[in-house]
């Protein structure tokens, strides 16, 4: 089905308007209205090619909310009209260890991204949430009980609500602990809002003087600004947990010292170039970790919706019409979102 879309035909060039081509469903698909798309830092990473390997014309977009408008004859689990979301994947294998575990973003046999992915549609390669409607695999929809008038506030949690909420789970973070959230864009400020509702104690980090109050809005218990050495070293040794969320590269060291003996920095933001290699002392002389983590799986993925629901969780949003997306992407690229721009997607029509 001819569909209206935003994307790029090169690496160098502004998104423009384009049609795409969306599959018929087949007996085990869902066709999506899409109402609103959240536009995550990563969109800006593979439009620009700055990670290598984008497929052009790239669609971005995988923080996809809407409504269902067709469902395939052995669709079960979806009807007509249902509130629904699609994050950052739209297959993978099924059957590996990770998939068997529900832990469909670490697919040995890698898993199929929501745009850039490999795909039997045309042009050969997914084409994302920056469009009117789009064709997925029932496994890979999600169910969202939030209320109707939320809708677009709903749509970041599909990607950073989901990679904020599973380290955070993963590393058992509640009551008791001290976390730390490193940069407040997109994913930083759900890590925030996530980690309080989990009963943490939470720790601000951010370069912007002008986002102390805000942080605390948001629900973090202090703000440091780590430009102010001395605010950093208040902290010192004092850390359970860090997640850092910063799409830049910078020095890590100063983070990993705040971590307590065993304790785990966890990075999740990807930046285009490597950060400076780290103190391997410090980890060493206090057994401190610094891991990674991608995304959650499509089980979790559902539990962080519903979690989000249950307490009144949604993100902070600026509303554009898609036309507006450059601009969106060079505030992004200043840390001047608050905290998620999401396309409204009437105005590809
Ligand atoms: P974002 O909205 O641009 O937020 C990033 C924040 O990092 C900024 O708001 C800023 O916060 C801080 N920052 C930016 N430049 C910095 C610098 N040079 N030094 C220190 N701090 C800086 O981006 P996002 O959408 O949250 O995405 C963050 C990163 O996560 C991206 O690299 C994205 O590709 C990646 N990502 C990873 C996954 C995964 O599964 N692992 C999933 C989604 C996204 P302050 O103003 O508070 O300093
Ligand atoms: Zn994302």
């Amino acid at each position: 089905m001819p569909t209206h879309a935003y994307g790029a035909n090169a690496a160098d060039q502004a998104l423009q308007a384009m049609q795409i081509e969306r599959r018929t469903p087949g007996p085990h698909d869902v066709q999506i209205d899409i109402a609103f798309c959240g536009v995550c830092h990563s969109d800006l990473h593979t439009v620009r090619s700055e990670w290598g390997g984008t497929r052009y014309p790239c669609v971005p977009g995988h923080e996809i909310v809407g409504h269902v408008s067709a469902v395939g004859s052995d669709v079960t689990g979806f009807r007509i009209g249902d509130t629904v979301g699609v994050g950052c994947m739209v297959d993978s294998c099924q059957h590996c260890s990770a998939c068997a575990e529900g832990l469909e973003q670490y697919c040995q046999n890698g898993f199929v991204g929501t745009y850039n992915g490999k795909t039997a549609d045309p042009p050969g390669h997914t084409l994302g949430g920056y469009s009117q409607r789009i064709v997925v695999d029932d496994r890979f929809v999600l169910k969202i009980h939030h209320p109707e008038d939320q809708l677009a506030a709903v749509a970041p949690l599909l990607c950073a609500g989901i990679t904020t909420y599973s380290p955070l789970r993963h590393w058992n973070i509640g009551p008791g602990k001290k976390v730390g959230i490193v940069g407040i864009g997109g994913l930083g400020h759900m890590g925030i809002k996530l980690a309080h509702a989990m009963g943490a104690h939470v720790v601000a980090f951010t370069t912007s003087q002008g986002k102390r109050q805000d942080a605390r809005d948001l629900g973090a218990d202090e703000v440091v600004v780590s430009r102010i050495p001395a605010e950093m070293h208040a902290h010192g040794g004092s850390f359970d947990f860090i997640l850092n969320t910063v799409a830049a590269p910078h020095d890590l060291d100063a983070f990993t010292a705040l971590l307590k003996r065993d304790g785990t920095m966890c990075l999740v933001g990807v930046p285009a170039s490597p950060h400076p290699s780290p103190n391997i002392g410090q980890l060493i002389f206090g057994r401190r970790s610094i891991a990674g983590s991608l995304i959650g799986g499509i089980a979790e993925t559902q539990e962080m919706l519903d979690f989000c629901a249950g307490h009144g969780i949604v993100s902070d949003i600026e509303m554009i019409p898609v036309q507006h997306i450059d601009q969106a992407y060079e505030r992004m690229l200043r840390s001047d979102v608050k905290y998620r721009f999401v396309i409204d997607s009437a105005s590809l029509a």
